[in-house]
């Protein structure tokens, strides 16, 4: 049996982890975001993953591929990830927002917003032990403090999201540091810290009290923007959907 705080055995979570992205697919909460995307980018990779990465938002290849992270800081991220022996498949990869904001400018506040909600309930489904923040934006959302990433960058913290806890490892983002030699060399520096971080396992976990699971939004709170087939998504999408599924 599943502990308190979990969502249920694996199988089951990544069911519904499917389910929310058919509903992510046909979300609408951002109208502008909505009208411009070309695909929902819901996040890809191993849905019982013991690591996610929370980036920023889609770009213009992640848009076109539905795929996070695959233009060229999606190759760095995937070089690190090699430099430690770990590969995409291992890990579930994940945006702050699920579309990409036009011509690649920062998210707003209020898209940041309605998009939490799916990003929570990817962490509560996924059950990692460790998140790894990329950048400011998944920096300061999850920790629901402005303090920036050049001060917290490679120092671990244990958080609760929902109604577990997890160890949040804030980083550069890879995008940052292309440019930027010192940068990436320190991203590899605390990027060589993550498997000792995940040696560590999960943190100890909270009593998982009624109360924290209603925060989470379990599946029955949770309410979609959508339904799950909203104007504009088709069936007939059900080669693009099938492709993303496959993901995971
Ligand atoms: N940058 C991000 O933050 N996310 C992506 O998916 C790609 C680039």
């Amino acid at each position: 049996m599943a502990p308190p705080n979990s969502s249920g055995d694996p199988e089951t979570r990544r069911e519904q982890l499917k389910e929310l992205f058919v509903q992510a697919r046909g979300c609408v909460r951002c109208p502008e975001l909505a009208a411009t995307r070309k695909q929902v980018v819901f996040g890809a990779g191993n849905a019982d993953a013991e690591l996610m990465f929370v980036g920023e938002a889609p770009g213009a290849s992640e848009d076109e591929q539905g795929v996070p992270f695959v233009g060229r800081a999606g190759k760095l991220l995937e070089g690190l990830l090699q430099e430690i022996g770990l590969e995409r498949a291992d890990v579930f990869i994940a945006n702050v927002l699920k579309c990409r904001p036009p011509g690649n400018r920062d998210p707003l506040p209020l898209e940041i917003e309605n998009c939490r909600e799916y990003l929570l309930r990817q962490v509560a489904l996924i059950e990692p032990a460790v998140i790894c923040t990329l950048g400011n934006f998944s920096t300061k959302l999850l920790r629901g403090d402005p303090t920036g990433i050049s001060r917290l960058h490679g120092q671990p913290e244990v958080i609760e999201l929902g109604a577990r806890a997890v160890r949040l490892y804030p980083i550069y983002h890879p995008a940052a540091a292309l440019y930027t030699p010192r940068m990436l060399e320190t991203l590899r520096e605390d990027f060589a810290r993550l498997p000792e971080l995940l040696a560590m396992g999960a943190p100890e976990q909270p009593p998982g009290p009624a109360e924290a699971e209603a925060e989470i939004g379990r599946e029955a709170d949770f309410e979609p923007a959508t339904p799950d087939r909203a104007a504009g998504e088709n069936p007939a999408d059900e080669a693009a959907e099938a492709d993303q599924l496959g993901l995971f």
